[in-house]
């Protein structure tokens, strides 16, 4: 088991502009609409005001670097500290909310998302591996398909892997012990959490058990 903190919050409320970096200024004027570049601020402004206070840097000053596990590129992929390479930190937002996860020793994810009121007949389809297929006699009604969908993102963003793996090929279990894709990193554990207010989050951990401490 291993410590991991989940910090919770909104993005509809002011938020602390000169934590930004210079480039995330520049990467919120490209966003067309005003309520998305506005959430695009408030979560990075969110982010980095948590890992400034983890780190004890200014939160503009924090060197955020991306690494991809599958090319080894550093223009996309996982974000991580070069300065601090276990600390490990994962974000997510949807509509109005936003998560950060943040731990020590092991890779974690993050992913929250509010229930779309609009059924996606395919979903299901998209994302249920073969043995999860089988394994219900019928398809699950649309809130659990989202808590698995959110499942799989939370322990895709937990590897590094990202979208680049087929959700299909990922197999969650009930019991909150899943295994990873592959061989590449032995066991991802995911937990729900729960946020209220028509949204999913699950956390994932890889290599341990993770123990939520949650902060809002
Ligand atoms: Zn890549």
């Amino acid at each position: 088991m291993a410590a991991c903190e989940l910090f919770l919050g909104r993005l509809d409320g002011a938020h602390d502009e000169s934590a930004l970096s210079d480039e995330e200024r520049a990467k919120a004027e490209r966003f067309r609409r005003p309520h998305e570049k506005n959430r695009y601020r408030s979560s990075r402004s969110f982010l980095r005001c948590l890992l400034g206070a983890k780190t004890n840097a200014a939160p503009h000053e924090v060197e955020i670097a991306v690494k991809c596990v599958s090319c080894g590129s550093d223009e996309h992929g996982k974000p991580y500290l070069p300065s601090f390479p276990d600390l490990s930190f994962n974000l997510s937002h949807s509509e109005n909310r936003v998560a950060v996860v943040v731990a020590e020793g092991h890779q974690v994810g993050v992913d929250i998302e509010a229930v779309p009121d609009q059924v996606m007949p395919a979903l299901w389809q998209m994302l249920a591996s073969q043995r999860e297929r089988t394994s219900v006699r019928e398809i699950p009604d649309w809130d659990e398909q989202i808590a698995l969908w959110v499942r799989k993102e939370a322990l895709l963003k937990a590897t590094g892997q990202g979208l680049a793996v087929d959700p299909r090929n990922v197999d969650v279990d009930a019991q909150g012990c899943y295994p990873s894709s592959g061989d590449l990193y032995g066991h991802v554990w995911v937990e729900d959490v729960q946020v209220g207010g028509d949204y999913r989050c699950s956390v994932a951990m890889v290599g341990s058990r993770p123990v939520i401490s949650r902060l809002t």
